[in-house]
């Protein structure tokens, strides 16, 4: 399914303000909330949607990405191949407690507290961790998989991140008796209500470790080595950043994991420069293939071509080889096109048979350049290019 633009799904303007992208967001949150549609499906995609709208169009930077790049240029599945699943309900009241309270809900002081069940989310979230990755041009062309090791914390597997040093070393939260919440009733203007809020002494998890770990010492994390696989999709380029939820550090206390930032950086390639799409190459020839005319082998991202130079070719033609270039980051399948543009060779040395044979042609006729359109000079190119 295509996916909407972020500003639609928010009712927002382009050039809306992060202040107007909150309250539009928080909107939108109200009416699709899953407090208030219970059981509806279609009002709960509406409402992840949302959340994955408002995510984008708060974070400055990513903001900016999405402006540039589309969903592609944010949106992790697009190149990580089928990670499947988008955010969760869970990430999304985590994530934007500022706008759903604690507890994950603002009706929940209303309705009397626990109308929707919540798994529980216990701990601290990991840190992200950030890499960069260098590409060549033809694997920026392609798309590809690298296989990356980090260093990172990662779950212990003394405790699988509980932090406890056995089963019997865990006992329930006294404070909230293992249910993660607690209740409080506050007077307000329309009366007694009872409100839920996280219990602050296990956040959330209901239970309490009485004796730690002694291989994490109770954090539930280690530092050490990850080999990481990382598709990269093809048409990226240098300054982009590509992220993967979940493969950051490990969270602490059995939090859930940071997320993995992935920093994009162009290898200078031996032929080639990029221009957005397309991938330039210089062609140099000796003035008689120029004259005459001949065929060439060109470089390609792929196999080499052979390529027909017509007899008069002048210095700064460019010969255009359609689909040789970079496919869209967006995945439109799209790719751009090889220019060649010719340069003619001049000898800085020469034999005596050579220097004869030129001092011959200088005199001949057709050998004096003509002015007018056969002449077409640097600025005149570039206009005709573009
Ligand atoms: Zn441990
Ligand atoms: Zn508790």
């Amino acid at each position: 399914m295509a996916k909407r633009d972020y500003y639609e799904i928010l009712g927002v303007a382009k050039g809306a303000d992060a202040k107007e992208i909150k309250k539009a967001y928080r909107k939108v949150a109200m009416k699709y909330h899953p407090d208030k549609n219970p059981g509806d499906k279609a009002a709960e995609d509406k409402f992840k949607e949302a959340a994955e709208a408002y995510e984008i169009l708060s974070d400055e930077q990513k903001r900016a990405r999405y402006d540039r790049y589309g969903h592609a240029g944010v949106d992790p599945q697009a190149g990580f191949g089928g990670r499947g699943g988008g955010m969760n309900m869970d990430d999304i009241f985590a994530n934007f407690s500022d706008i759903f309270g604690d507890s994950g809900s603002p009706f929940e002081s209303f309705f009397g507290g626990g109308t929707r069940s919540r798994s529980r989310q216990r701990g601290q979230k990991g840190a992200n961790l950030r890499i960069k990755v260098k590409l060549t041009m033809e694997e920026i062309a392609e798309g590809v998989t690298k296989k990356i090791k980090v260093k990172k914390q990662t779950t212990c597997d003394t405790c699988q991140g509980s932090g406890a040093k056995d089963s019997n070393s865990v006992s329930t939260c006294g404070t909230c008796k293992g249910s993660g919440y607690v209740r409080q009733v506050k007077s307000t203007f329309l009366g007694q209500m009872q409100t839920t809020t996280v219990c602050p002494t296990c956040n959330g998890g209901g239970q309490q470790i009485t004796s730690k770990c002694t291989t994490c010492k109770g954090s539930g994390s280690n530092l050490g080595d990850e080999t990481l696989e990382i598709e990269i999709p093809a048409g990226v380029e240098e300054g982009m950043q590509l992220s993967m939820r979940g493969k950051g550090n490990a969270g602490k206390n059995g939090g859930p994991k940071g997320d993995l930032l992935i920093a994009i950086e162009e290898a200078q390639h031996e032929h080639f420069t990029r221009d957005g799409q397309n991938v330039m190459y210089d062609l140099f020839l000796n003035f008689a293939d120029a004259a005459l005319g001949t065929s060439v082998e060109v470089p390609t991202l792929g196999k080499k071509v052979k390529i027909s130079i017509p007899p008069g070719t002048q210095a700064g033609k460019i010969f255009r080889l359609r689909g040789k270039g970079i496919p869209s980051v967006q995945g439109y399948g799209e790719k751009g096109d090889q220019l060649i543009n010719v340069n003619i060779w001049t000898p800085k040395k020469l034999s005596p048979e050579g220097k004869a044979l030129l001092e011959k042609m200088r005199g001949l006729p057709n050998f004096t350049p003509k002015a007018g359109k056969d002449q077409k000079g640097f600025f005149a190119r570039m206009k005709d290019y573009f």
